[in-house]
């Protein structure tokens, strides 16, 4: 067995016939972190212990044949922005280093109930804010097709750690891109769910109106395997849906053959680059060969998701890390005799100034900004109403047309270091991923050809909870291209 051809399905058939145990496959992802990770660097923590613990209970489980779930024994990594009970989640940002939480997400608790194994966690931008990982206060995660460059972010240490084949899936957050951006860039598959479909909580919270928890895999069948596992109401998150989660499996194979399929004229203008255009374009081609209606559409309100986005988000952010105040959790000034720091108000200040990166505290000054008495009109409730007018235009055109496709990403995987210095620049890398997250919809990014040997993912959006059929659609065009085969050579 190498772990390196694995995919769920693959690795479930043979534990379920024998031909392999739980604890062989848990052992090969661990020799696989041990002999890559050092290239990539996908992993903030291994936790190797504990994986064993639970590829025994797996084991025993399949058996005795009790709750044969397709995700039992199979390894997988979290996001370090998931709280896992016992096990330091820091959120990529030395704020929260060391910190251990009480609990775990309710996505971590619903994985380990089906029996996967957590072999570890990924590296990330500090709180997720970043399309790189160059934010993560550990140091950057590695693109497994060029170790010279990005892997994207925030959910790179993931999408990496499932490219890499170091685990067979991942879990990841999409706020404003996170997983569908290292996906495209790491030939792997990511979607964002609808809002609400997957529960937020014990998430650490970046933006709590768009975060979207949601998997990594090598694959679509694995993507739906995964989702299924982690969507579904949660009441201890008031946002998230009452509504059944079908078996997302059973959309796999069907014919799109009569889709209607929208291409909105505002994906394809001056900064789109061409390496990423032509595969593009091809992707839009093959659906039309698999019998899918393409035609173009205007969704005029795009053009300003992103300016909308970098205020609306940044907003939230300051709130949300407002709690990190040098008391209740993570670093404190107050706890090392060397800062002689005893009053309150040094306690906070100087705790937050030691703790946060500088992109967290550049979003907390935007953010506070915008929110301020004087400014909140001008800028806070002006960009919520563009916001929905974005969600208006995304509602008209779903009532003609099935799926929209697009690009991901703008350009390649960057240099690191390219765009680190200059947020703006950085910033841009997420001028088609900002759109879905305001109006609150899934989509995918599937692996759609190589441009000078590196990946480029398509995106396929569908309307609120039509995760089945952006599935159904993202399948066929695996099935018909096969792009998701070439492995990176680490
Ligand atoms: N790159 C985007 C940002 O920095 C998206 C982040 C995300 O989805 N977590 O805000």
């Amino acid at each position: 067995m190498n772990i390196t051809d694995l995919t769920i399905s693959k690795a479930h058939a043979l534990l379920k016939d024998k031909k392999l145990s739980v604890k062989e496959l848990t052992e090969a992802s661990l020799a696989r972190i041990k002999t890559v990770d050092e290239k990539v660097h996908a992993f903030l923590k291994v936790t190797e212990k504990k994986a064993l613990e639970q590829a025994q209970a797996a084991q025993i489980r399949f058996d005795t044949g009790t709750d044969v779930n397709p995700l039992l024994g199979i390894p997988m990594s979290h996001k370090d922005i998931y709280c896992t009970k016992g096990v330091e989640t820091t959120a990529g940002s030395n704020i929260l280093k060391e910190y251990i939480p009480p609990y775990s997400a309710t996505v971590v608790k619903k994985l380990e109930a089906v029996g996967a194994v957590m072999v570890g966690k990924t590296n990330l931008d500090a709180f997720a804010h970043g399309a790189s990982t160059e934010n993560s206060d550990f140091g950057p995660s590695k693109n497994p097709f060029d170790t010279s460059l990005v892997p994207g972010g925030s959910s790179g240490g993931s999408a990496v750690s499932v490219a890499s084949s170091e685990v067979l899936f991942s879990t990841g957050t999409d706020t404003g891109g996170s997983i569908r951006l290292p996906a495209s860039f790491t030939n792997t598959v990511g979607l964002k769910p609808t809002y609400g479909r997957v529960s937020r909580y014990g998430i650490i919270a970046m933006a709590s109106s768009t975060d979207s928890p949601g998997p990594i895999t090598k694959t679509v069948e694995d993507c739906a395997l995964v989702l299924s596992a982690m969507a579904g109401h949660d009441k201890k998150d008031a946002t998230s849906s009452g509504r059944l989660v079908p078996d997302y499996k059973t959309f796999l194979g069907k014919n799109i053959a009569g889709f209607k399929i929208g291409v909105p004229k505002q994906f394809f203008v001056e900064g789109l680059s061409k390496d990423v255009e032509g595969p593009v374009r091809d992707a839009i081609k093959k659906f039309e060969e698999l019998g899918a209606k393409v035609e173009e559409v205007d969704l005029s309100y795009m053009d300003y998701a992103l300016a909308i986005y970098y205020i609306i988000i940044p907003s939230e952010v300051s709130s949300n890390l407002s709690r990190y105040d040098g008391i209740k959790y993570g670093f404190s000034v107050e706890r090392d005799a060397k800062f002689k720091v005893t009053d309150l108000l040094s306690v906070y200040g100087k705790s937050r100034d030691i703790g946060f990166g500088q992109e967290a505290k550049r979003r907390i000054i935007l953010g506070t900004y915008a929110l301020s008495s004087g400014y909140y009109d001008a800028y806070y409730k002006k960009a919520q109403k563009v916001s929905q007018l974005i969600k208006n235009d995304f509602t008209k055109v779903f009532e003609k047309y099935d799926l929209l496709l697009g690009p991901v990403s703008p350009t390649l995987p960057f240099k690191l270091g390219e765009k680190s210095g200059d947020p703006m620049q950085m910033y841009l890398a997420d001028v088609y991923t900002t759109s879905m997250s305001l109006a609150g919809i899934p989509a995918i990014s599937v692996p759609a050809g190589f441009t000078r040997g590196l990946p480029v993912g398509l995106q396929i959006i569908a309307s609120h909870f039509e995760e089945g059929r952006l599935l159904q659609a993202a399948y066929a065009f695996e099935q018909a291209t096969g792009f998701f085969e070439t492995k990176p050579k680490l």
